[in-house]
């Protein structure tokens, strides 16, 4: 029986004036997947993950979410956990305060919100900081709260853009964990970070972004076997392999998958 996709895209193209951001994106991330999404400064990422949470309208092509229109946002924001870059909590709140807020408007009932807050503060080495202001809170405790924010409904889909930023190795460790939880309860995880060897713990496929366009994807031992130096080769050679002009111009015409031209 075919996977069922999580996370679709048919040639998804955002252009603001004269920049193509993102070009033709084609994506089939399957339910249970973490796909590492990487690329240099620039390259769309984010432009991408703002067109599949529904924040961006594409200039054109089509995406599906958990089955849903990312044209859509009210069907699709059920489904999704998002942490962007700036998690999305307010300074004169306490952190129980916010995910209490959130999981209401996420329609979730009084006694789950409860549970489910304390499991992750627990998890996240947050409990004796939770009736604290965030206005109070360090860079890496606002991350935990955005962090928890974006999984405590249980979505089907997490994003998450630079998830271990500022966060201390044993919280790292714990996200990295967790992202890998997911993942084996059919959840899906698009994960979009520059560090490396997260991606290369976590990922099962790995699609790279270049001036908009996917220049690589496949899971990372695929992507290593089309480099020369093989198993030898790290997520970071390939990586610098196939973001340069260079390798962009040596196959102008990716195959229908859009895996590794040039690796
Ligand atoms: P980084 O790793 O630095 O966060 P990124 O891969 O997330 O980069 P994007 O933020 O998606 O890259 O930007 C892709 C391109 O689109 C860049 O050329 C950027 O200047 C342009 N861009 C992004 N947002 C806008 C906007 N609101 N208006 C105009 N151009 C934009």
């Amino acid at each position: 029986m075919a996977e069922d996709l999580a996370i679709t895209t048919d040639d998804l193209t955002k252009e603001y004036g004269d920049t193509t951001a993102v070009s033709d994106l084609d994506l089939a991330i399957p339910e249970g997947h973490v796909y590492g999404f990487l690329g240099p400064n620039g390259a769309g990422k984010t432009t991408t993950i703002r067109m599949l949470t529904a924040l961006t309208e594409p200039t054109s092509g089509i995406g599906h979410v958990a089955g849903q229109p990312i044209t859509n946002r009210q069907a699709i924001i059920p489904h999704i956990g998002y942490l962007p870059e700036s998690p999305p909590i307010y300074d004169e709140l306490t952190a129980r305060e916010q995910l209490e807020y959130h999981g209401g408007l996420r329609d979730m009932d009084p006694a789950e919100i409860e549970d489910r807050i304390e499991e992750l503060l627990n998890r996240f080495d947050l409990t004796s900081d939770a009736d604290d202001r965030i206005s109070t809170y360090s860079k890496g405790m606002k991350q935990k709260t955005g962090l928890i924010q974006a999984l405590m409904h249980e979505p089907d889909v997490v994003i998450l853009d630079e998830p271990t930023s500022g966060l201390d190795p044993r919280a790292a460790r714990t996200v990295r964990d967790t992202v890998t939880e997911l993942a084996a309860g059919d959840r899906t995880v698009f994960l979009s970070t520059h560090i490396l060897p997260v991606v290369e713990k976590v990922a099962t496929e790995v699609g790279i972004l270049y001036d908009g366009e996917l220049v690589a994807e496949g899971s990372p031992e695929e992507l290593k076997d089309r480099m020369e130096a093989g198993d030898e080769s790290t997520l970071e050679d390939i990586f610098l392999e196939v973001t340069t002009d260079d390798a962009y111009e040596a196959d102008e015409s990716p195959n229908d998958t859009g895996v590794g031209q040039s690796v």
